[in-house]
């Protein structure tokens, strides 16, 4: 409202969803307008609760079910003078009355309300994929409080011991680490070769070994074929390759689907993916009506591609965009990075922008990666970790499209960095020069950002020429190991020859002319400097990228 002005009648702005991008959304329309008039109606029992503490919960870390709740339906009125309906089911949205159509399931009736704008945030709903058995007693999904809630219950209640945790993304491995903690031993059984699919395979092996080390076992490129129950209420599971995994309790976690039932039966215009089209201002093809968080499809920042994304951060910032939206204001969407974290028993994973995958599909060719293994600080201050980072640029322009990390510290401020930096569409000549924060025990003076800068810099300068592990079955190079003896001794590629870093500018006339050479070491440093000096003395030289870390990745002992 203007100074001066008195308070015209505002907008009445229904919104259905609490949770994230409804509440989100709800919340700012009132912080841009008093006058506004705010319902929202959720036909769960809360508003505005910790899906992503949900898992936690389940494995007792959140001990008591109200931390869970981030704001109840007293607080929106006490705070924000927003009226929650919760337990009031939208059945239908009537666009040319401009109303929808709610079941209050407490007071078992139906009744309308009108709109002037309708912001749809239903979410996603758990994939129940309709496999025998699929509803037996013990199959779960986590979606909700009450959901956890059961799982809690039917955990002591059981006394269960074995579970089986369908999918290996990042609620499947979640309810993994948090089941396991909670001393059942679990199976996790995944689709596809590799856990966490936001990852490209050999980074998703170091999340494959650690939950080795803590004895989950992966049954990878395995499906679920079916669900037995036994006479004691535990449960057989089937597996498409003939394998029975016993369990007292399941967990799906397969994904998600968004709920468009609601948009698809008013007519509302849907996406190839299956969600609700939406233009950069979160608007339905129907004017009134603005759409958010998981039910959503929106453009993907480095490809352009339509994409689905469930995560919390884009679903809270789309509902403030739509409120700007709605109250007038020019507001675009940048996009989805799908940049996200996972914890694992002391490890932290984290990714942004695109993989190797996804630019596979978009049908992104000029593109180059490299690895490296830095410690999250400087190596002379007790306790460095290293993270193992995998860096994806553009070789046309140097733009930085992805990056995956793993380790036990510093994942999440690396990736984090780099997510800023790729919404701002710098190059790795950006990361390079970037200035962050560094004291010994926070970091290193050449910062991981910087030395992924340096070395991708490097790549696209050509004073460094990559090759990958990938190459190597059957190459007709010569592979010399630049490690010291000792090291080497240890073990090594078969076939690679060792001539150490410290005796290779005396004896670089042992190695061939005619051949090309690709140099090896432990994290791709040394072999960085064998590479320069072999260049700079005519030598056809390759560095084969990321060091033995990368290539035990690649070539993983099977766990
Ligand atoms: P939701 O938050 O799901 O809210 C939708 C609400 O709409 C629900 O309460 C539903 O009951 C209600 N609703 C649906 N249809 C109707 C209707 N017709 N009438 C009335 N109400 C209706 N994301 C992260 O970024 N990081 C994480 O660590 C993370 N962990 C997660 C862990 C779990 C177990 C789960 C389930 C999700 C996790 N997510 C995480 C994803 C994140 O929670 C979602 O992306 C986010 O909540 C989506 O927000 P939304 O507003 O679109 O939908």
């Amino acid at each position: 409202m203007e100074k001066g002005k008195a308070m015209e009648r505002g907008k009445r702005i229904l919104v259905v969803g609490g949770v994230a991008g409804g509440a989100s959304c709800a919340a700012r329309v009132r912080r841009l307008s008093e006058a506004a008039e705010i319902i929202i109606f959720d036909r769960g029992p809360y508003v505005s609760f910790a899906n992503c503490g949900l898992p936690y919960y389940v494995g007792d870390v959140i001990r008591e079910e109200k931390e869970l709740l981030v704001a109840s339906a007293e607080l929106f009125k006490e705070r924000f003078n927003i009226e929650v309906r919760t337990e009031s089911e939208v059945l239908a949205i009537d666009r040319e009355n401009r109303e929808i159509e709610v079941r209050d399931s407490r007071a078992s009736r139906v009744y309308r309300e009108a709109y002037d704008a309708l912001v749809l945030a239903p979410g996603a709903s758990p994939v129940r994929p309709p496999l025998p058995g699929v509803e037996l007693p013990g199959v779960f999904v986590l979606r909700t409080i009450p959901d956890s809630r059961r799982i809690r219950e039917w955990i002591l209640s059981r006394n269960a011991r074995r579970a089986v945790v369908v999918g290996g993304g990042l609620v499947g491995l979640e309810m993994a680490e948090n089941l396991v903690e909670r001393g059942l031993s679990v199976t996790v059984v995944e689709k596809l070769e590799q856990v966490l699919p936001p990852l490209d395979p050999e980074m998703a092996v170091l999340v494959k070994e650690r939950l080795a080390s803590r004895g989950v076992s992966v049954r990878l490129g395995d499906g679920v074929a079916s669900f037995e129950g036994n006479r004691d209420g535990s449960l057989l599971i089937r597996t498409e390759s003939g394998a029975a995994e016993p369990a007292d309790l399941v967990i799906l976690a397969i994904g998600v689907k968004p709920e468009v039932s609601l948009a698809k039966a008013a007519g509302l215009e849907l996406g190839g993916r299956g969600g609700i089209r939406v233009n950069e201002a979160m608007q339905t093809s129907d004017p009134r009506i603005w759409a958010v968080g998981d039910a959503v499809e929106v453009r993907d920042f480095i490809t352009g591609a339509w994409s689905l994304i469930a995560l919390a951060g884009p679903a809270n910032r789309q509902g403030r965009l739509a409120a700007d939206s709605i109250l007038g204001r020019e507001v675009s969407f940048r996009g989805v990075q799908a940049t996200g974290v996972c914890g694992l028993f002391g490890l932290t994973i984290a990714f942004t922008g695109a993989n190797e995958k996804t630019l596979g599909v978009a049908g992104v060719t000029s593109y180059e990666t490299i690895y490296l293994h830095p410690g999250h600080h400087a190596g002379y201050y007790p306790g460095a970790k290293p993270i193992h980072l995998k860096l994806v640029f553009s070789t046309d322009d140097g733009r930085v499209l992805g990056a995956q990390a793993v380790g036990e510290e510093g994942v999440d401020k690396r990736i984090d960095v780099i997510a800023m930096a790729i919404q701002k569409h710098a190059t790795v000549f950006d990361l390079a020069e970037a200035e962050l924060c560094y004291a010994p025990q926070f970091g290193a003076a050449k910062d991981p950002v910087n030395v992924a800068g340096m070395i991708a810099t490097n790549v696209l300068r050509q004073d460094l020429p990559l090759v990958s592990w990938r190459a190597l079955p059957g190459t007709e190079a010569l592979v010399v190991d630049v490690r010291e003896r000792a090291v080497f001794s240890g073990g090594h590629i078969e076939g690679a020859v060792n001539l150490p870093l410290t005796e290779l500018r005396a004896r670089m006339g042992e190695l061939p002319r005619d051949r090309e050479i690709w140099v090896c070491c432990s994290v791709g440093q040394r072999a960085y400097f064998a590479t320069r000096a072999l260049l700079q003395n005519g030598f056809d030289v390759r560095n084969l990228s990321g060091g033995f870390q990368t290539y035990r990745t690649f070539f993983p002992s099977p766990t």
